[in-house]
């Protein structure tokens, strides 16, 4: 089966690559054609537009930042739309909103083309050991068809309804997540500054009822001064936004919502948009003279 990747960053790049080693034949896309390197090296076809990636393959992924761009790769003067056959499947990967994903299906599908929603969780590292939890919205049949494909990316598959579901399933997700995060970092500054070894706190909270994902991921990140993404504080602030847009859809009040897209608000106005989502600490670290770090 040919396979087409659209968008190879840092999850698209493993993600494809993941593809490529279950003995697919892909065919790869994106903005910067550097970023393709060593797909291309491991025998990968490029393609110079999405168009182009339609064209030769039944099954294409993308992986994109923003709504925006998923609309540019479906719609742009060379997109998908100028290279999709009856018959195709769209996947798109991407954190996106469902309302988006809900209009592509509807345009696709006069053309005869599945779209599936598939947003994934599980960082770079799960993209990169093919561990992804991958929540899909879209026809039973075609989830069946690129099935073999998903399980090439990620362990377990979650069908959660129609084309739009998956992310709605992942906006959820993520906002609890991005809670956990913003909280982890005022309860770490806030135990350091009473004068607790962060060390110590660490070894507390993540047997306590405290414990959650993202403390977990400190002694990589935040304990090291390592803010490196991952997954950037830009693209959580997107996600977030999308959670609180979908809240006003439905008409649920989401007020703790609110006030972590505040927090990464200030973590991008005091110019961490590009690090990873630990970096939300920066800004309070800064404001209260301490730093939750561990010296070797
Ligand atoms: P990224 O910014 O690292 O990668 C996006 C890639 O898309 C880049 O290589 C960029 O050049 C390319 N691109 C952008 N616009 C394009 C266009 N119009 N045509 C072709 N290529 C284009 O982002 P990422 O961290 O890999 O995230 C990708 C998606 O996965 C996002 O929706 C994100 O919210 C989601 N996600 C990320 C993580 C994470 O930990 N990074 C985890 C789960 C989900």
């Amino acid at each position: 089966m040919n396979i087409g990747f659209i968008g190879i960053g840092q999850m698209g790049k493993h993600m494809s690559n993941r593809i490529l080693e279950a003995g697919y034949n892909l065919t790869v896309h994106d903005l910067r054609k550097e970023a393709a390197a060593p797909l291309l090296e491991k025998g990968a076809k490029w393609a110079d537009t999405p168009a182009e990636v339609a064209a030769s393959c039944r099954v294409v992924f993308s992986s994109l930042p923003t709504p925006r761009s998923v609309e540019e790769v479906v719609y742009g003067d060379n997109g998908l739309r100028k290279g999709w056959k009856n018959g195709d499947i769209y996947v798109d990967t991407s954190t996106n909103s469902p309302s988006t994903i809900r209009k592509i299906a509807g345009d696709a599908r006069a053309m005869g083309v599945s779209v599936l929603d598939a947003p994934v969780s599980g960082g770079t590292k799960g993209a990169e050991a093919g561990t992804l939890a991958i929540m899909v919205g879209g026809d039973p049949a075609a989830i069946k068809k690129v099935r073999g494909v998903l399980k090439a990316m990620g362990r377990k598959i979650f069908p959660v309804g129609d084309a739009g579901c998956g992310n709605a399933a992942k906006l959820v997700n993520n906002m609890i997540s991005l809670a956990c995060n913003s909280i982890s970092a005022e309860g770490f500054v806030l135990g350091v500054k009473a004068g607790i070894n962060p060390q110590v706190l660490w070894d507390i909270i993540t047997v306590s009822t405290g414990n959650n994902w993202c403390a977990q991921q400190y002694p990589n990140t935040t304990f090291k001064g390592n803010f490196e993404p991952g997954f950037r504080v830009g693209l959580a602030y997107k996600d977030i936004s999308l959670a609180l847009d979908l809240g006003k859809e439905y008409g649920v009040p989401l007020p703790l919502g609110l006030a972590v897209q505040k927090d990464l608000h200030d973590t991008m106005t005091a110019g961490f948009t590009d690090k990873g989502v630990d970096a939300v600490i920066l800004p309070l670290e800064k404001a209260t003279g301490v730093a939750v770090r561990l010296t070797e």
